[in-house]
């Protein structure tokens, strides 16, 4: 399979009026056609910075791309233009907001904000167009959609909204669709529907998704692979399977200590783990979650580990996994 998105060695700041934020700190991933790639990670670790940079989204200033490349389909994204971007947005990568009414149009009916990314981005005439858009708010579960296609955004409820925002996504056929905490502000049943909904829709289309979220029972049900984030930096990537079952890196053990294995019914969100992570305004030299990791060696507070391959696509930045790691042979300069 090959890569839709490919993100290598991303840094991200932000300058503030004490310095520099290092939001993101050399993130790497890849995203393959039609798989559902989930980054999880708590509040400030950087994720929903990633995905604003894909999406070009990135006030800039006070935020800078620093280094790295966004490579969407072989092309280098931070080097596009806005106008360059403003041709990718929506028609090529999409994204859903936690919030759907920071993206839905108040003033316009939805079946007009449908039918219009089908016509500008589909190139579609007006009727066929229509009869579409019809045919997307059917598919996203919104009952009579013919009657609902003259309506506004404030007369449908909280999750009628987020289904018709993926239905607005969705009318341009993205290539790849980011999803940011997508569902988190509605009840449990309608979250389950509209990710059900987002799956089939991967399917049918081959879309690939990036899914942002705290909820892990979110990710057991829908993702294919895991990255997980920590202080601007992807600390381990694994299949689902791997991340729930045999994480290897002390942060992800924190995070799945809830968990009770790859359970697909449980509705866990990230478990708070003691203490904060590191001010990205100094990010520490070493690795990032030493201050919080109760396996820290000497060695962790000076030296970033390199990230380590254990199997495929598993993959972990942590020392006790280096093939020195104390673990196997305890060298004297590294405990103590
Ligand atoms: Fe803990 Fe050290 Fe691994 Fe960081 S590198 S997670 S401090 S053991
Ligand atoms: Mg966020």
């Amino acid at each position: 399979e090959e890569n839709l998105l490919e993100v290598r060695d991303l840094h991200v700041s932000f300058h503030t009026y004490n310095g520099e934020v290092q939001s993101v700190r050399g993130v790497d991933f890849q995203v393959k056609k039609g798989e559902t790639l989930a980054i999880v990670g708590e509040s400030g670790c950087g994720k929903s910075v990633t995905s604003q940079s894909i999406m070009g989204l990135i006030p800039q200033p006070p935020g800078k791309i620093r280094s790295g490349e966004i490579l969407f389909e072989g092309r280098d994204l931070t080097r596009f233009s806005e106008k360059q971007m403003e041709k990718v947005r929506g028609k090529e990568i999409a994204m859903i907001f936690q919030d759907p009414m920071t993206s839905l149009n108040p003033t316009m009916t939805v079946g007009r904000q449908i039918t219009e990314g089908l016509e500008k981005h589909q190139r579609l005439g007006k009727a066929e167009a229509r009869q579409k858009a019809v045919e997307m708010l059917r598919l996203v579960g919104i009952p009579s959609p013919e009657s609902r296609m003259n309506q506004y955004p404030h007369h449908f409820s909280g999750g009628m909204r987020q289904r018709a925002m993926i239905a607005i996504a969705l009318a341009c056929a993205p290539k790849l669709l980011i999803a940011d905490e997508p569902t988190t502000a509605l009840d449990v049943t309608i979250q389950a529907q509209i990710l059900n909904r987002m799956n089939d829709l991967k399917k049918q289309l081959d879309t690939s998704i990036i899914l942002i979220t705290h909820d892990l029972g979110v990710v057991a049900e829908t993702a294919d692979r895991v990255a997980v984030m920590y202080a601007g930096k992807v600390v381990e990537t694994g299949t689902v399977e791997e991340i729930f079952n045999r994480p290897r890196h002390p942060y992800t053990w924190g995070l799945m200590g809830s968990v009770p294995r790859l359970d697909l019914s449980s509705r866990e969100t990230l478990r708070p783990i003691p203490g904060t992570p590191p001010d990205l305004l100094q990010p520490p030299q070493g690795c990032p979650f030493a201050g919080r990791c109760q396996y820290a060696m000497k060695i962790c507070k000076t030296q970033m580990p390199e990230t380590t391959e254990i199997s495929g696509f598993h993959r972990t930045a942590c020392w006790l996994e280096h093939p020195m790691s104390p673990a196997v042979t305890p060298p004297n300069e590294w405990v103590g």
